[in-house]
Parts: structure tokens; sequence; C-alpha cells
């Protein structure tokens, strides 16, 4: 024996990597820390080139977050270490979307103060103080799970510098006539107080009352009886419409219903929009209750009657009702409807409800004035421009279609609240012109007189300032040109707009997307990002969507504290293919755990050979490598594709059902140097390195902690994160020789399983001529008595 080869047996190859278990509890922290001091993730903007920015989602600030949020981020995260390992310099931007109703709200249950009570500024200070708490909670799980951000220059939506560009974007499209301030039919929430535009509003099936209705025909003297969710609205009915193809009703046409309750008579149409299998064939068309209501007034001319004001109260119009809330007033009108002896029957249905997406409560149609942004003579364009992004999946463009396929109104953009960016307007309290101050300040007109302005129809000098607020989406929807400086820095936003990723839920396409979208190319004339990553959402165990109200939220500290951030975000990355929703499972997790953990034994283990420079690599070595260079080429083109569920799988099941079960059985011998020759067992150790390192590099995006803690111990004194992908070097030529390996391995297995032999115990099997080249390896391994 040299000297050497004593002291490596002297050593007897004990791991190199100190800890027996990964202790992610004190472990991820003190890794996040160095990554801190060490400024692993700062963003160098460079001189040429263009950097890859990613338009994070500021996440709105208005609740602690749950599990699905946590699962998302961790994803974007991904991007931002795939794209570093590509060799870009990447700006990852952390902003906080901390405007409007969703704050507001969320203010009011906690302080139970409520908004419209408490002076403005008084309130504006409370939700600022809550934000800080909320933000402070969530940024803290963003460094729990790993987020790569940039924490240093984090922004929020409600800083100075920000709303001063939502109000300067306003005040050059206002000037380019984009802008306008009309009254009409619009979604209204009593809830929220506010106006909200059509992609705000959701849609539920909520138990409802059918109620049957006389109305007397006045040319005949018969009964009609009509069937009506809403027969508090009977006062605002201006047209009763029957299908032209209703034969019952076709003698009706032309004729007149008279109102109950009211007296007043209406006309009966013949109309389409009449659908003869609801309730008796008959509608009341009316303003509004809903958008065919809308529609219909519209398209014929009708007159509007307001019946319920922005209290949710219903109006004069509603006669003895007026001052009662829309629902009082339908159930004080069905008694009276049943002592008069008019109400045919009521029937219970479920009936698709429009409701808004942030209250949840049923929404009403009233006009209102309100400002908008003209987007319908943009269609054809928006729908060009969604042809322009690449989207991961592609599936999600047709969602974004689908959206402005259905666009039918300009987007209302005045909101009735006061935690949000400020309309910056004054009006001339002489003649009411509206004055807009120059662009590059941050403005509060319902607290600051206008900059040394004069009416510029009349002269005057006394204005009165505006005190409604932007619809939150008009800040978010511009983040891509804020975190590319816009209007700050021409030459950094030249070379990095558009953007390069914006990463979104699939369920704020019709707001968020569509928005940023319709925003940036009105101001810039481009698309603001070249690629939109549409991720699905984490559901409950069972599928289910979590909300508090059901009780299945699933709080995502106790679960990074149980199973530490890698195995939660490798099990996110594993859980599901881009797009489709997950299910959010403990179990699930765990099973996660278990595979970190084998590569933590595993590499271990390995970490126990000396690492070697090179080495003649013999047949067995050489397919595990043709194994590993496809393993490369699936993994690089799963990060290229930013789909995660690839190298997620594929390096588990390398790792799992290749690597670990049959080629480092194969050479433990060898590299234990049982039998074999230096050269040979140098071999071994080699691959195994080589296996190893490539390994924890492809999959160092997903589970960046512990990859690191283990590069670090092992290959270098820089990060893994500062490292580049591998490339697939190596033949993929003994990748012919898989599925006989595999075969025949567990076919010994199976028979010493048979023969309760010990895997080690000797066994009297032939090794198949076709897998020859690998016979040294396997005899050991199985310890096989050949025939001589
Ligand atoms: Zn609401
Ligand atoms: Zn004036």
């Amino acid at each position: 024996m040299t000297t050497v080869e004593k002291t490596e047996s002297a050593r007897k190859f004990l791991p190199r990597i100190v800890e027996k278990r990964w202790d992610h509890n004190p472990l991820e922290r003190a890794i996040f820390d160095r990554w801190q001091n060490e400024g692993t993730f700062r963003f160098k903007a460079g001189k040429g080139g263009r950097p890859f920015v990613i338009d994070t989602p500021p996440p709105t600030t208005s609740g602690p977050w749950h599990i699905g949020a946590v699962a998302a981020y961790s994803q974007i995260d991904m991007i931002a270490r795939s794209q570093r390992m590509h060799g870009k310099s990447v700006l990852f931007p952390i902003g906080f979307d901390r405007n409007g109703i969703n704050v507001e709200i969320y203010v009011e249950k906690h302080s139970k103060v409520k908004m419209r009570d408490t002076p403005r500024q008084q309130f504006i200070d409370r939700c600022s103080r809550t934000l800080e708490d909320l933000e402070g909670q969530i940024t803290n799980i963003m460094k729990l799970v790993g987020l790569s951000g940039d924490y240093d220059r984090k922004y929020h939506t409600d800083h100075e510098s920000y709303r001063k560009l939502t109000q300067a974007t306003f005040i050059e499209l206002w000037k380019r006539g984009l802008i306008y301030e009309t009254t009409r039919p619009n979604n209204y929430c009593h809830e929220c107080g506010t106006t909200i535009a059509d992609a705000e509003v959701d849609y539920e099936d909520l138990p409802s009352n059918l109620a049957y209705v006389n109305f007397k025909i006045e040319e005949t003297g018969e009964m009609l009886v009509i069937a009506t969710t809403r027969p508090e609205l009977i006062c605002a009915c201006q047209l009763v419409i029957v299908n032209p193809t209703d034969e019952r009703y076709s003698k009706l046409h032309g004729m007149h219903a008279i109102l109950p309750i009211y007296g007043r008579k209406v006309q009966i149409k013949p109309h389409p929009n009449a659908k003869t299998e609801f309730g008796t064939g008959v509608v009341m068309i009316c303003s509004y209750g809903d958008y065919t209501d809308v529609l219909l007034f519209r398209e014929l001319g009708l007159k509007e009657i307001i019946a319920v004001d922005p209290d949710g109260r219903l109006t004069a119009a509603a006669g003895p009702y007026q001052g009662l809330t829309t629902l009082d007033g339908r159930l004080r009108i069905l008694e009276d409807l049943r002592s008069q002896m008019l109400l045919v029957k009521t029937e219970n249905i479920r009936h698709r409800t429009p409701v808004c997406s942030r209250s949840n409560t049923p929404i009403e149609i009233i006009p209102m004035k309100e400002y908008y942004l003209k987007q319908i003579d943009f269609i054809p364009k928006l729908k060009h421009l969604a042809k322009q992004i690449t989207f991961h999946p592609n599936a999600g463009r047709q969602i974004l279609f689908d959206w402005i396929n259905s666009i039918a109104i300009d987007w209302p953009i005045s909101r009735r609240r006061v935690y949000a960016t400020e309309i910056p307007v004054w009006y001339c309290k002489n003649c009411g012109t509206a004055f807009l101050p120059p662009p590059g300040e941050y403005y509060r007109p319902w607290r600051d007189q206008p900059p040394s302005a004069k009416c510029s129809t009349c002269g005057h000098t006394d204005f009165e300032g505006e005190t409604r607020t932007f619809d939150t989406w008009m800040d978010s929807s511009i983040s891509a040109l804020y975190i590319s400086k816009y209007q700050l820095d021409a030459k950094f936003f030249k070379r990095a707009y558009p953007v390069s990723i914006r990463p979104q839920g699939k369920d704020i396409v019709r707001t968020w997307l569509h928005y940023s979208i319709l925003r940036c190319y009105q101001l810039t004339g481009k698309v603001p990002f070249t690629d939109a990553w549409i991720n699905g959402l984490g559901m409950d165990e069972q599928g289910e969507k979590m909300s508090k109200s059901k009780g299945n939220v699933i709080e995502p500290e106790p679960v990074l504290e149980k199973f530490g951030a890698d195995s939660f975000r490798f099990w996110n990355a594993s859980e599901a293919t881009l797009g489709s929703d997950f299910r959010c499972s403990e179990a699930r997790i765990a099973g996660a755990h278990k595979f970190l953990t084998k590569l933590w034994n595993l590499s271990r283990f390995i970490s126990s050979f000396p690492q070697v420079k090179n080495a003649k690599v013999l047949p067995s070595d050489k397919w595990i490598l043709s194994e590993l260079a496809l393993l490369v080429e699936k993994c690089r083109k799963g990060y290229r594709d930013y789909n995660f569920f690839i190298p997620a799988t594929e390096i588990r099941d390398f790792v799992w059902e290749t690597f670990a079960s049959h080629y480092v059985e194969m050479v433990k011998p060898r590299a234990y140097g049982q039998g074999f020759t230096k050269a040979e067992q140098k071999a071994a150790w080699f691959t195994l390195h080589t296996v190893l390192k490539n390994t924890l590099l492809l999959i160092a995006p997903i589970a960046p902690f512990m990859t690191d803690h283990i590069w670090r111990q092992l290959y270098a004194t820089k990060s893994i994160h500062a490292q580049k992908f591998p490339k697939p070097r190596w033949s993929k030529v003994h990748r012919r020789y898989t599925e006989k390996i595999l075969e025949f391995n567990r076919e010994v297995w199976k028979i010493k399983k048979e023969k309760a032999l010990a895997l080690r115990d000797p066994i009297e099997i032939q090794v198949p001529k076709a897998l020859t080249p690998f016979e040294d390896d396997l005899i050991r391994m199985h310890s096989l008595l050949t025939k001589p």
C-alpha cells in the first residue's frame, strides 16, 4: 500500500459534510443572512445589454399571506435564480401594493373604525400604521421562503414617488383626450361605497326568491304573470318584453301592462332578449336589475328611473318603500302584493348574481358620475399586443383574449375612497372648469390648494379640490414603468423596457394583466413585457379555494417552520405543471421533505470520497453520465420555459430512481476500493462527485438553501447561486443500456427477496451478454457467483 492509500483507509472515508442531518431551522436563516451580507443577489445594472427585469407582483398589503401566495412567490424566485444561472443580470424588485379598498376594509375590520365616520387624515394615518405591520409580516415570510429579491430598494404604491407617477400618467392621458367624465349606469358596491369596474365583479350562484307577480293588461283587462327576483324595482320598470318567437304572447305585442302598486303603464314589446324558458317568459325591464336592462335602456332610448341611491336605499321613485334598503323593500312589496292578491307564487331558485370581488356583496347597477379611461377604442390593438407577448403556458393568452372580447364599457377609474392615489384635479368654484396641475409633483386636492392656478375659462382663482381617488389598478398597472425608471432614468428605461417577464396568477388576468398592457401601451406605444407567466392557484387539500369563511386557509409560517423553505419550494415546484391549480397538503410537503433528506444523505455519503480532477471512466460511469447529460438537457429546457415542474420532477426521478438506487449501489465496492485498481476507484469517485455537483447546480433555484450549504462545504467558497447551469457535455450513447441495467438489478433483487437472502449475500446468477461492459461492477454489487 502506498502512503496515500494508507491515509485514505485511515480516514475510512468520513463524510466531509459535518452535520448528520439537514437542520433547516437554524441553517436556512443563517444562509439567508449570509446571502444578504455577501450581496449575493444584488442587482448590478452594468452598462450595455438588457438586464432581466421581473415585474414582480407587488402583494396587496391587506391581510396576512396564505400558503398559496407564498407558493407563487417562491416560484417567481425560481425565475430569478434560474435566470441568474443562465448568466443574466437579474432585477427582482420587491414591491408592495398598499392602496385602495382592500387596505381600507382590512383597517376598518381590525381597528373597528368606519372610514366614513373618521376624519380623512386620521383614517389615512391609521392605514399607514397598519400597513407597516402587515408589510413586516409579509417581508418576514418572503425571507423565510428565500426570495432573492431587492430588499434594499423596496417600493410602495402609496409612496409619494409612485403616486406622483400615477398622477403624471393621468395628466398625460387627459391631455391626449383618453380620459373623460360622464354619468352612466355602472357597478356600484354599497359595502365599499364606490363604483367598481366590470373586472372587479365576480358571479356567484346565490339563493334567491323568484316572485311571480300579476300585471294587468290595459287593453284586455287580463292578468299577465311576470317572474322577477327584484320586485322592489317594479317602480323603475319602463318596458315589458316577450320573445318574438313565443307564440303564447304574440297577441300582446304593442299592448300595455299596468305596474302593480304604482298603476303606471308600460309598453309590451317583442325582443329577443326575453328567454322563453325563464319564469313565464315575460320580462320586466327596469333601471337597473342587470346588464340586459342597461343594454336595452341604451338600445331603445328608455328614460331611466333611479330607484336605488348610493347608500343602497330605495329612492322616492319607490313610493311607499322610500328609504328602505333594497332587501327590506323587497320583503315589504312582496307582503303588499300578497295582500292585494297580486302575488301568484314564489319559488326558491339559485340565481347567478354579480358580487363585488372585494367585499363579496351583491352589487347594484346605478348611474354615477365617474371618470373613465378609454379602452373600447383600443380593443383591436390590445388583441394584437396580446399576440406579441409570449405566454407561459400558452393557454394564458386565451384567458386574456376572452376578457378583451367581453369588454363592453370604458374603464371607470374614479373611486369614492380615501386611502389611494388622489385624482389630481381641481374645479373652478365659479364655472366648474377642471384644472389639472403640471405633472411631476404629488397632489392631494382634497387637502391642498392647486399650485398658482387661474381658471382657463373665466379667470377665477378659487378652486374646489377633487375628493375622489383612483382605482388601485391605475397604480399597479404601471409597475413595469416604475421599476424600469420611466421618466426618471432615460438610459436605464431604454435598456430595461419592455421588461422581461410579468409573473402573475390567472385570477388577475382580466385586471392586472389587461390594465397593464392597456396603460403602458397608451403611455409608451409598446407592450410592457415580452413574456407573461401565468401561475395556477393554490387550493386546499380537496381542491377547494381557500377562504377565511370556509376555515380551510393554511397558514404558511407553521408549515415553513416544520419542513423548511427548501422542502416547501420543492413540493410546490413538483406539485403541478405550470398554469395548473395545485393542492396544498401537508402530506405532500412531507413527501418533498423526504426527497431532500435523501439528497442530503446521498451528498453526505459522496462527500466522504476524495475529489479528483480527472479520471478514466468505466462503462458504468459513462452510463450514469449519459443519463446526467439527458437530465441537464431536460432541466435547461424546463428552466427556459419557466416551468419548474420539469426540473423538479426530472431531478427527483433521476436521483431517486436511477442514480441512488442503481449507480451508487453498483459502484460502492469500487469507491471503497474493494477488488478494484486505484484508477478504477478514482473513476468512481470522479463520477460520484460529477453527478452530485451537477445535480446540485440543477436543483439550486428550487432548493437554494441546502444546495448552497453542501456546495460551499464541498466545491467552492463562492455561493452556488453565483454559478452557471451546467451544459450537457457527456455522450448520451450509453443511455442505450439504461433499461437493461435497471431490469437486471431489479431481477436480482427480486430473486434474493424470494429466497430470503440479504442484498449482500452471494447468489449464482449470470450477467447477461448485453451487460458485459458492466460485469465487474455488477458482480461485486450483487456478490454474484459466476460459473467458471
Ligand atoms: Zn364591495
Ligand atoms: Zn372658471
